[in-house]
């Protein structure tokens, strides 16, 4: 005869890990920023919050750009200072300090990875609490679920990273797995934006920033002519038109050759500033468009989230060319995280950290700082411990 079973055989352990409330110590300083995040993990069904944030970033106005070894020191000189004048400032010391530490292992410079890793290690022994190093690039690509607790944007999800140091198109299709899809193959456009404005005139930490600022002043001026040709890259020659990836660096000599043609390497007057700016920013802003559209062709893509992230994704014009562009292409949802969260932070290092934590990742204590670490390598990296 048919024997019903008893439920008790069906019960099904569920193992859930056992988090609780805990506190987080985020530390970033892959380039020239040294930043310092305290968040809390009241709980884990709600977005932790951030309880401060403190950033010092290195004076490159004279230097003409970031030199490596003065965002050594920087960092060095920086990370302990900050760590202790923001846990001092909110108690988080003796029985109360943070439960878990994450911080910045690579991508970055590592003159300026070193400072804060090593830290953050000291501080993992010291503290005996766990340690994760953070992916930087995962960081960025995470930061707009921070709000959601990881609800939005769900996988799969494609993102523009767009940085100093970074541009790639990325598709996600999981917490770990990211196929980069277009990469810069010479430097990034942050970067050239950066030495775009300085050729015409424009100063500052961040030029590509103080652009922005500029153009929004002299809006009236955008789209107006002005003697001054330059092309999308990669546009002219037919191969290079259909190779998913960015180059940056031809643009910089072609900039330069049509500033000396048609003004002697002078450009007169704040009117033509604006407009030779403006056209920067756009071709610069349309060659990243132009090619994640191809990608999204090539690969058939059926995507309807996208992020944008890194500094140059907090630029206004970047992210209506995006909506206006992508749209048509399927994607209903658009993810800019706010301008604080788009430039290099310890925010986002602590919430990617968060995620990993809560799918049971950690890093040895026996690990290193890493130069190049791509987002689809993540775990190959020597040094996870998975619980
Ligand atoms: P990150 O490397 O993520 O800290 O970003 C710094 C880079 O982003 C620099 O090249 C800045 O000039 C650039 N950047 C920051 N804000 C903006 C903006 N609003 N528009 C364009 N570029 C920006
Ligand atoms: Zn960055």
């Amino acid at each position: 005869m048919f024997q019903r079973r008893t439920s008790s055989i069906f019960k099904v352990v569920l193992r859930v890990p056992q988090i609780r409330r805990y506190r987080v110590l985020a530390i970033e300083t892959s380039c020239d920023d040294t930043c310092v995040t305290l968040l809390d993990r009241h709980t884990v069904t709600a977005p932790p919050s951030v309880v401060d944030e403190r950033k010092l970033t290195l004076n490159s106005v004279e230097a003409g750009g970031v030199v490596p070894k003065d965002a050594a020191l920087h960092n060095r000189k920086s990370v302990s200072v900050l760590v202790k004048e923001v846990i001092e400032d909110h108690g988080w010391i003796g029985n109360n300090r943070p439960d878990l530490i994450c911080c910045t292992r690579g991508p970055g410079m590592i003159g300026s990875l070193v400072g804060g890793y090593q830290l953050a290690i000291g501080l993992s022994i010291a503290w005996n609490v766990p340690l994760v190093g953070v992916n930087h690039m995962l960081g960025h690509l995470l930061v707009p679920r921070l709000a959601t607790n990881g609800e939005e944007p769900k996988f799969p999800f494609l993102s523009l990273l767009v940085s100093g140091g970074h541009t790639m198109c990325v598709l996600s299709t999981g917490l770990m797995d990211h196929e980069i899809l277009v990469n810069t193959i010479d430097i990034a456009a942050g970067d050239a934006l950066d030495k775009c404005g300085r050729e015409i005139g424009i100063s500052g930490n961040m030029i590509g920033k103080e652009m922005e600022k500029f153009l929004i002043e002299n809006k009236e001026q955008w789209g107006k002519f002005v003697e001054f040709d330059i092309k999308e890259p990669m546009q002219n020659n037919g191969e290079r038109k259909n190779v998913l990836a960015y180059s940056f660096a031809s643009f910089i000599s072609q900039l330069k050759s049509s500033l000396g043609k048609y003004h002697n390497g002078e450009v007169q007057n704040e009117e033509n500033k604006a407009r030779i700016a403006y056209i920067i920013q756009t071709t610069i802003f349309q060659h990243m468009i132009t090619k994640i559209k191809l990608a999204i062709k090539l690969k058939n893509l059926k995507v309807d989230s996208f992020v944008c992230s890194g500094g140059v994704g907090s630029n206004l014009q970047l992210r209506e060319m995006l909506k206006e562009q992508l749209t048509p292409l399927g994607v209903e949802k658009f993810y800019f995280p706010e301008p604080r969260l788009c430039t290099d932070n310890a925010t986002m290092i602590g919430w990617a950290g968060i995620e990993l934590f809560e799918q049971g990742y950690t890093t040895n204590l026996g690990t290193s700082v890493i130069r190049k670490w791509p987002l689809d390598e993540i775990l190959e990296l020597d040094g996870w411990i998975k619980r």
